[in-house]
Protein backbone atom coordinates (compact mmCIF):
# COMPACT_ATOMS: atom_id res chain seq x y z
CA UNK A 1 0.00 0.00 0.00
CA UNK A 2 1.97 3.45 -1.31
CA UNK A 3 2.01 5.82 2.56
CA UNK A 4 -0.84 8.10 1.16
CA UNK A 5 -3.43 5.28 0.94
CA UNK A 6 -2.56 3.99 4.12
CA UNK A 7 -2.88 7.05 6.10
CA UNK A 8 -6.34 7.57 4.47
CA UNK A 9 -6.86 3.84 5.77
CA UNK A 10 -5.87 4.63 8.99
CA UNK A 11 -8.41 7.89 9.63
CA UNK A 12 -11.13 5.86 7.61
CA UNK A 13 -10.19 3.44 10.58
CA UNK A 14 -10.06 5.92 13.17
CA UNK A 15 -13.13 7.33 11.59
CA UNK A 16 -15.15 4.50 11.64
CA UNK A 17 -13.88 3.38 15.46
CA UNK A 18 -15.16 7.31 16.43
CA UNK A 19 -18.43 6.92 14.88
CA UNK A 20 -19.32 3.21 16.45
CA UNK A 21 -18.74 4.49 19.47
CA UNK A 22 -20.89 8.00 19.22
CA UNK A 23 -23.85 5.37 17.90
CA UNK A 24 -23.10 3.54 21.11
CA UNK A 25 -23.00 6.25 24.07
CA UNK A 26 -24.45 9.23 22.31
CA UNK A 27 -22.99 12.80 21.20
CA UNK A 28 -20.10 12.70 24.04
CA UNK A 29 -17.55 12.69 20.87
CA UNK A 30 -17.33 15.40 18.17
CA UNK A 31 -19.25 14.75 14.85
CA UNK A 32 -16.46 12.76 12.33
CA UNK A 33 -16.02 14.18 8.74
CA UNK A 34 -18.72 15.63 7.22
CA UNK A 35 -21.84 13.38 7.74
CA UNK A 36 -24.84 15.40 8.64
CA UNK A 37 -27.33 13.41 11.42
CA UNK A 38 -30.87 12.87 9.96
CA UNK A 39 -32.13 14.96 12.43
CA UNK A 40 -36.01 14.19 13.27
CA UNK A 41 -38.85 15.11 14.54
CA UNK A 42 -39.49 14.25 18.04
CA UNK A 43 -41.32 10.79 18.75
CA UNK A 44 -44.28 12.10 20.54
CA UNK A 45 -45.04 14.89 17.61
CA UNK A 46 -45.92 10.86 15.90
CA UNK A 47 -48.77 9.17 17.56
CA UNK A 48 -48.47 6.19 15.65
CA UNK A 49 -44.82 5.73 17.61
CA UNK A 50 -44.80 4.91 21.09
CA UNK A 51 -42.47 3.33 23.16
CA UNK A 52 -44.26 -0.09 24.65
CA UNK A 53 -42.15 0.15 28.13
CA UNK A 54 -41.37 3.59 28.57
CA UNK A 55 -42.29 7.12 27.79
CA UNK A 56 -39.59 8.98 24.53
CA UNK A 57 -38.16 12.01 25.55
CA UNK A 58 -38.83 15.19 23.55
CA UNK A 59 -35.78 17.37 22.54
CA UNK A 60 -36.67 20.66 21.55
CA UNK A 61 -36.20 21.60 17.90
CA UNK A 62 -32.75 23.40 16.75
CA UNK A 63 -32.58 25.74 14.24
CA UNK A 64 -31.71 22.97 11.40
CA UNK A 65 -34.55 21.53 12.32
CA UNK A 66 -37.10 24.34 12.10
CA UNK A 67 -34.63 25.08 8.76
CA UNK A 68 -35.12 21.60 7.28
CA UNK A 69 -38.67 20.41 8.16
CA UNK A 70 -40.05 23.72 7.70
CA UNK A 71 -41.07 24.03 3.69
CA UNK A 72 -44.37 23.86 2.99
CA UNK A 73 -45.89 21.54 0.86
CA UNK A 74 -42.52 19.41 0.43
CA UNK A 75 -41.79 15.67 1.36
CA UNK A 76 -39.95 17.04 4.24
CA UNK A 77 -42.99 18.96 5.68
CA UNK A 78 -44.90 15.69 5.54
CA UNK A 79 -41.43 14.41 7.36
CA UNK A 80 -41.99 16.75 10.14
CA UNK A 81 -46.03 16.44 10.47
CA UNK A 82 -47.71 13.84 12.54
CA UNK A 83 -49.14 12.31 9.06
CA UNK A 84 -46.42 9.90 8.43
CA UNK A 85 -48.23 7.13 6.42
CA UNK A 86 -47.85 6.50 2.98
CA UNK A 87 -51.46 8.78 2.45
CA UNK A 88 -49.51 11.52 3.11
CA UNK A 89 -48.64 11.17 -0.77
CA UNK A 90 -52.25 11.06 -2.68
CA UNK A 91 -50.91 11.63 -5.47
CA UNK A 92 -48.64 9.51 -6.32
CA UNK A 93 -49.39 5.82 -7.74
CA UNK A 94 -47.39 3.87 -5.59
CA UNK A 95 -49.16 4.53 -2.40
CA UNK A 96 -52.23 2.44 -3.64
CA UNK A 97 -50.00 -0.87 -4.72
CA UNK A 98 -51.79 -3.55 -2.80
CA UNK A 99 -48.35 -6.10 -3.40
CA UNK A 100 -44.55 -5.62 -2.85
CA UNK A 101 -43.92 -6.85 -6.51
CA UNK A 102 -46.27 -3.75 -7.49
CA UNK A 103 -44.96 -0.93 -4.76
CA UNK A 104 -41.40 -2.34 -6.48
CA UNK A 105 -42.41 -1.78 -10.27
CA UNK A 106 -44.13 1.56 -9.43
CA UNK A 107 -41.09 2.90 -7.42
CA UNK A 108 -37.76 1.20 -8.51
CA UNK A 109 -37.40 4.07 -11.63
CA UNK A 110 -37.73 6.63 -8.26
CA UNK A 111 -35.38 10.15 -8.94
CA UNK A 112 -36.51 11.92 -6.71
CA UNK A 113 -33.29 12.09 -4.90
CA UNK A 114 -29.93 12.41 -6.51
CA UNK A 115 -28.87 8.86 -5.57
CA UNK A 116 -31.63 7.54 -8.39
CA UNK A 117 -28.97 8.70 -10.50
CA UNK A 118 -25.65 7.82 -8.88
CA UNK A 119 -27.22 3.93 -8.08
CA UNK A 120 -26.68 0.64 -10.28
CA UNK A 121 -29.39 -0.55 -8.46
CA UNK A 122 -32.25 0.07 -6.36
CA UNK A 123 -32.09 -2.67 -3.68
CA UNK A 124 -36.51 -2.50 -2.71
CA UNK A 125 -35.91 -5.75 -0.48
CA UNK A 126 -36.00 -9.06 -0.14
CA UNK A 127 -38.10 -11.90 1.53
CA UNK A 128 -40.89 -13.58 2.35
CA UNK A 129 -43.36 -10.35 1.66
CA UNK A 130 -46.18 -12.02 4.94
CA UNK A 131 -42.84 -12.13 7.65
CA UNK A 132 -43.59 -11.58 10.93
CA UNK A 133 -39.69 -10.37 11.28
CA UNK A 134 -38.49 -7.59 9.04
CA UNK A 135 -35.00 -6.44 9.93
CA UNK A 136 -33.94 -2.68 8.47
CA UNK A 137 -30.50 -1.42 7.85
CA UNK A 138 -29.23 1.59 6.88
CA UNK A 139 -28.77 2.03 3.18
CA UNK A 140 -27.62 -0.34 0.20
CA UNK A 141 -23.44 -0.73 0.48
CA UNK A 142 -21.40 -1.50 -2.73
CA UNK A 143 -22.21 -5.42 -3.26
CA UNK A 144 -25.74 -4.49 -2.63
CA UNK A 145 -25.98 -1.44 -4.75
CA UNK A 146 -24.44 -4.25 -7.88
CA UNK A 147 -26.17 -6.76 -7.29
CA UNK A 148 -29.85 -4.78 -6.14
CA UNK A 149 -30.51 -7.09 -2.57
CA UNK A 150 -30.06 -6.00 0.92
CA UNK A 151 -27.32 -7.00 3.25
CA UNK A 152 -25.23 -9.84 0.35
CA UNK A 153 -21.56 -8.21 1.68
CA UNK A 154 -19.68 -9.48 4.39
CA UNK A 155 -22.26 -7.59 6.72
CA UNK A 156 -24.94 -9.92 5.35
CA UNK A 157 -22.97 -13.36 5.73
CA UNK A 158 -22.68 -12.41 9.22
CA UNK A 159 -26.71 -11.15 9.33
CA UNK A 160 -27.67 -14.62 7.78
CA UNK A 161 -25.77 -16.38 10.43
CA UNK A 162 -27.34 -14.52 13.04
CA UNK A 163 -30.67 -15.51 11.46
CA UNK A 164 -29.60 -18.85 11.41
CA UNK A 165 -28.73 -18.79 15.24
CA UNK A 166 -32.43 -18.09 16.19
CA UNK A 167 -33.65 -20.42 14.14
CA UNK A 168 -34.48 -18.57 10.79
CA UNK A 169 -33.56 -18.78 7.54
CA UNK A 170 -33.23 -15.53 5.33
CA UNK A 171 -36.04 -16.20 3.20
CA UNK A 172 -38.15 -16.38 6.00
CA UNK A 173 -38.00 -13.11 7.00
CA UNK A 174 -38.11 -9.34 5.18
CA UNK A 175 -34.56 -7.51 5.08
CA UNK A 176 -34.90 -3.65 3.59
CA UNK A 177 -33.54 -0.47 4.51
CA UNK A 178 -34.32 3.02 5.20
CA UNK A 179 -32.27 3.85 1.52
CA UNK A 180 -33.00 1.98 -1.76
CA UNK A 181 -29.82 3.69 -3.16
CA UNK A 182 -27.22 3.64 -2.57
CA UNK A 183 -25.37 6.68 -0.70
CA UNK A 184 -21.96 7.41 -2.84
CA UNK A 185 -18.96 6.14 -0.29
CA UNK A 186 -21.32 4.60 2.23
CA UNK A 187 -21.35 7.98 4.03
CA UNK A 188 -24.59 8.85 6.36
CA UNK A 189 -28.13 9.27 4.64
CA UNK A 190 -28.68 12.73 4.35
CA UNK A 191 -32.25 14.66 6.01
CA UNK A 192 -33.59 14.88 2.40
CA UNK A 193 -32.44 11.66 1.12
CA UNK A 194 -34.19 10.27 4.02
CA UNK A 195 -37.49 12.42 4.05
CA UNK A 196 -37.61 11.31 0.75
CA UNK A 197 -37.05 7.96 0.88
CA UNK A 198 -38.39 6.66 4.05
CA UNK A 199 -42.36 6.51 3.05
CA UNK A 200 -41.76 3.60 0.39
CA UNK A 201 -40.20 2.04 3.66
CA UNK A 202 -43.97 3.19 5.85
CA UNK A 203 -45.61 1.37 2.81
CA UNK A 204 -43.35 -1.76 2.77
CA UNK A 205 -44.09 -2.41 6.40
CA UNK A 206 -47.87 -1.43 6.02
CA UNK A 207 -48.08 -4.04 3.21
CA UNK A 208 -46.17 -6.69 5.64
CA UNK A 209 -47.36 -5.99 8.81
CA UNK A 210 -45.10 -7.70 10.51
CA UNK A 211 -44.95 -8.41 14.15
CA UNK A 212 -41.61 -7.79 15.04
CA UNK A 213 -39.01 -5.08 13.28
CA UNK A 214 -35.52 -5.55 14.25
CA UNK A 215 -33.96 -2.47 13.45
CA UNK A 216 -29.69 -2.88 12.39
CA UNK A 217 -27.83 -0.09 14.21
CA UNK A 218 -28.77 3.45 15.16
CA UNK A 219 -30.00 5.14 11.61
CA UNK A 220 -32.55 2.81 11.06
CA UNK A 221 -33.83 2.95 14.37
CA UNK A 222 -33.54 7.10 14.69
CA UNK A 223 -35.27 6.82 11.47
CA UNK A 224 -38.04 4.82 12.15
CA UNK A 225 -38.52 5.69 15.47
CA UNK A 226 -37.80 9.49 15.68
CA UNK A 227 -35.52 8.97 18.46
CA UNK A 228 -32.35 10.85 19.10
CA UNK A 229 -31.09 8.18 21.44
CA UNK A 230 -27.65 6.75 21.87
CA UNK A 231 -27.74 2.99 20.32
CA UNK A 232 -26.93 1.78 23.55
CA UNK A 233 -30.22 3.47 25.24
CA UNK A 234 -32.56 2.42 22.34
CA UNK A 235 -31.33 -0.99 22.98
CA UNK A 236 -32.61 -1.13 26.10
CA UNK A 237 -36.70 -1.13 25.17
CA UNK A 238 -39.14 -2.70 22.89
CA UNK A 239 -41.03 -0.31 21.76
CA UNK A 240 -44.36 0.36 19.31
CA UNK A 241 -44.51 1.11 15.31
CA UNK A 242 -48.16 0.94 13.91
CA UNK A 243 -48.97 -2.38 15.25
CA UNK A 244 -45.46 -3.93 15.19
CA UNK A 245 -42.68 -3.95 17.78
CA UNK A 246 -38.98 -2.88 17.56
CA UNK A 247 -36.00 -4.23 18.68
CA UNK A 248 -33.31 -1.97 17.91
CA UNK A 249 -29.60 -4.07 18.10
CA UNK A 250 -26.09 -3.33 16.30
CA UNK A 251 -25.26 -3.24 12.79
CA UNK A 252 -23.86 -6.27 11.60
CA UNK A 253 -20.86 -4.04 10.17
CA UNK A 254 -20.46 -2.54 13.57
CA UNK A 255 -19.88 -5.96 14.79
CA UNK A 256 -17.14 -6.91 12.31
CA UNK A 257 -15.40 -3.85 13.29
CA UNK A 258 -16.01 -4.85 17.19
CA UNK A 259 -16.67 -8.19 17.73
CA UNK A 260 -16.71 -7.90 21.57
CA UNK A 261 -20.68 -6.40 21.02
CA UNK A 262 -21.18 -10.21 18.98
CA UNK A 263 -22.84 -11.02 22.98
CA UNK A 264 -24.80 -8.06 23.63
CA UNK A 265 -26.16 -8.19 20.08
CA UNK A 266 -26.91 -12.29 20.72
CA UNK A 267 -29.62 -10.98 23.83
CA UNK A 268 -30.90 -8.36 21.64
CA UNK A 269 -31.83 -11.17 18.73
CA UNK A 270 -32.75 -13.51 21.36
CA UNK A 271 -35.24 -11.08 22.77
CA UNK A 272 -36.57 -10.28 19.45
CA UNK A 273 -36.97 -14.45 18.50
CA UNK A 274 -38.98 -14.67 22.45
CA UNK A 275 -40.99 -11.78 21.11
CA UNK A 276 -41.64 -13.26 17.83
CA UNK A 277 -42.78 -16.36 19.43
CA UNK A 278 -45.02 -14.42 22.59
CA UNK A 279 -47.02 -12.24 19.69
CA UNK A 280 -47.09 -15.97 17.47
CA UNK A 281 -48.47 -17.31 20.17
CA UNK A 282 -51.41 -14.84 20.91
CA UNK A 283 -51.75 -14.55 17.40
CA UNK A 284 -51.62 -17.13 14.78
CA UNK A 285 -51.11 -15.96 11.73
N1 LIG B 1 -25.57 -2.14 5.24
C1 LIG B 1 -26.87 -1.77 5.28
O1 LIG B 1 -27.28 -1.00 6.14
N2 LIG B 1 -27.68 -2.28 4.37
C2 LIG B 1 -27.29 -3.14 3.44
O2 LIG B 1 -28.11 -3.56 2.63
C3 LIG B 1 -25.94 -3.51 3.42
C4 LIG B 1 -25.09 -3.00 4.33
Amino acid sequence: MAPNSELEELFRRVGRFLQDQRDLYGEVLPSVGDRREPELPAADEVPSLSRASDSMKKSPPTKDQENLFGEPESALAVHRSALQTPEAFPNEPWTASSSLTELDDLINTCTKCSLGTSRTNFVFGVGNPRAGLVLIGEAPGADEDAQGEPFVGRAGQLLNKILEAIGFRREDVYICNILKCRPPNNREPLPEEVALCEPYLWKQLDLIKPRVILCLGRIAAKVLLKSNESLGAMREHVYEYRGSKVIVTYHPAALLRNPNWKRPAWEDVKRARALYDELAAARPS
